[in-house]
This record gives C-alpha cells, sequence and structure tokens, in this order.
C-alpha cells in the first residue's frame, strides 16, 4: 500500500508532505489507459493533489484541475481527507516525442495554460458552503513547479516540490511514483531555508530513490539532510472513486421520467461510465423499468 507522511520541522516553520504513490499512479494509468507522456503528467497531478490535500485540514472536496492548451487538453484530480485520489485526463491517448535530454515532454504535451485549485466544504453534512478557489497561470507545466508557483502567488506559502514517476514498458507500467512538498511558514530561519534549498539541489534523483525502496520517511530525510523533524502524521492513499452502482440509479432517476422511459424503449438498457475511474455500470431492462415505476 503507498504511504504518505506529514512532518515538521525547525519549530513548525517548515511543513513536510511526502508520499509514495507507485500503486496509486499505476491504478489510474490502468484504469485510464493513458500514453506514456500523458501517464507522467497524470501521475505528477496526482501526487501533487494528494500531496497538498495532505497540508490541508479545511476541506472536505479538493479537486486540482489544470486546464490547458497542449494535446492532453485539461487533468483533473480530486482528493478528499482519509487520502483517496482520483482523477481523469482529457485525451488519454494524447503523445510527443521525449525531450532531447531523453525525458517525457510534459510541458509540451500540458502547454500553455490555468491551474486551479478548488476546495469545498460541508458537501457530507448537508451545509455546503461557498468553495475556495484560487487560480494562477501554468509557470513551467512540468507540475512540480506549478503547485509550487500556485502555493508562492495564490496561498503566500514559500514551497518546495518535487514529484516524479518512473515508467516502464510492461504493465502495470509504471515503475515508481511519489513526491514531496517542503512549505516554508512564517518564522522560517533563512539558514534553515537555504540548508533545505542547498540538500534538495544534491539529492539523488527522487524516482532513483523510490525505485530502490525509499518510503515516505526515506523522502523527508533525503530533502532535509541533517535537519530534526516530528511525523505527524502517517497514512494510506490510493487511487479510488465514490461511484456505485447505487449513485448510478440515483443519477439515472435525477434525468427524469422521460429521459428514462426514453432509455428504456430505445435502448432496453443504458450503460454509464464513471467520468474519473472508467468503470462501467450496466443497468437491464428490468432495472431501468424499475426507476421508471418509481416516479
Ligand atoms: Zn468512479
Amino acid at each position: 500500500m503507498d504511504k504518505l507522511i506529514r512532518a515538521t520541522a525547525a519549530d513548525n516553520t517548515v511543513r513536510i508532505m511526502a508520499a509514495i504513490t507507485t500503486e496509486t499512479v499505476a491504478e489510474a494509468v490502468r484504469r485510464h489507459q493513458t500514453s506514456p507522456t500523458v501517464s507522467a503528467a497524470f501521475g505528477r497531478v496526482l501526487t501533487g493533489t494528494l500531496l497538498l490535500g495532505a497540508g490541508l485540514k479545511d476541506f472536505d472536496r479538493l479537486t486540482v484541475k489544470i486546464e490547458c492548451e497542449g494535446p492532453v487538453g485539461g487533468i483533473v484530480a480530486e482528493t478528499n481527507l482519509s487520502g483517496t485520489v482520483r482523477g481523469y485526463v482529457r485525451n488519454p491517448l494524447a503523445e510527443l516525442p521525449p525531450k532531447e535530454n531523453g525525458k517525457f515532454d510534459v510541458s509540451g504535451i500540458i502547454g500553455d495554460g490555468m491551474f486551479h485549485v478548488i476546495r469545498e466544504v460541508g458537501f457530507d453534512v448537508g451545509s455546503y458552503q461557498t468553495p475556495y478557489h484560487g487560480s494562477v497561470p501554468l509557470y513551467t507545466s512540468e507540475i512540480a513547479e506549478d503547485f509550487a508557483y500556485y502555493l508562492l502567488k495564490s496561498e503566500q506559502i514559500p514551497s518546495a516540490v518535487l514529484l516524479g514517476v518512473l515508467l516502464e514498458n510492461v504493465a502495470p507500467f509504471v515503475r515508481a511514483a511519489g513526491g514531496i512538498i517542503l512549505q516554508m511558514m512564517p518564522g522560517a530561519n533563512e539558514h534553515i531555508i537555504t540548508m533545505i534549498e542547498d540538500t534538495i539541489r544534491h539529492a539523488p534523483h527522487l524516482t532513483s530513490v523510490i525505485n530502490e525502496g525509499a518510503t515516505p520517511k526515506d523522502l523527508i530525510e533525503l530533502a532535509l539532510g541533517i535537519i530534526d523533524y516530528e511525523i505527524l502524521e502517517e497514512k494510506t492513499v490510493e487511487f479510488a472513486c465514490s461511484c456505485s452502482m447505487e449513485r448510478t440509479i440515483e443519477m439515472v432517476r435525477s434525468l427524469g421520467k422521460s429521459e428514462v422511459e426514453a432509455m428504456l424503449s430505445e435502448d432496453k438498457g443504458a450503460t454509464i461510465t464513471c467520468g474519473f475511474c472508467n468503470e462501467v455500470y450496466r443497468l437491464d431492462e428490468e432495472q431501468l423499468q424499475e426507476i421508471a415505476d418509481s416516479f
């Protein structure tokens, strides 16, 4: 199971979230059948969203939405406090040749666009409040820098963000994935910031250490070097969706009696695919009739 750790250092002036997301990203790639470059981009967004969510408490649902002009067309990821994430991409099969250095052309597949964060509160307890919505233009479209730019510009939190996805040619295609977000809170000591920046600059590649079996704790140590830290929370993270047959029936019912009757007479059934996880729900004639009779 993938794990995420939230920790603090330097008298609470530095916050750290670190996660291994190899299985989470592999499941997302399996469900959405994404091309290699889209898998790299999608995996970074899913990991960044989990880490961003772990650093916050005031939401039920946090959505990161990338609206972009590149071939992928857009990426959405959504997380909650329990540590699950789900998401989708507009064009899963978009692809570009690798960059000259051999890396996936994530910035090319995304292109220019906007980075949105939406935090919703009260959804599950029936007291829905106006969602918080922060947006910034995409900065480099390599994803990690875009999360950092968002945190700085929209939330005024100077941050270092590292996100990595290592792919391979055989299923499940994702060999290693994970990330770290370090946030400098008010009062953070300049000396500590310089030490962390220096440690990160000289650290080995994130995906190579994850591939060698690193834990979230190892990632924290990789970023903090000799600085002491305290673990505040450790949890399991996974790709999971809230869709179900029950919710699908509710959704079909919400279309109205005449629409349900049309489905019955024209198709003798209905097939509904969840956009977030690609799960397919099939309603047969009998189930549709039951919905039609319930009006
Ligand atoms: Zn679903």
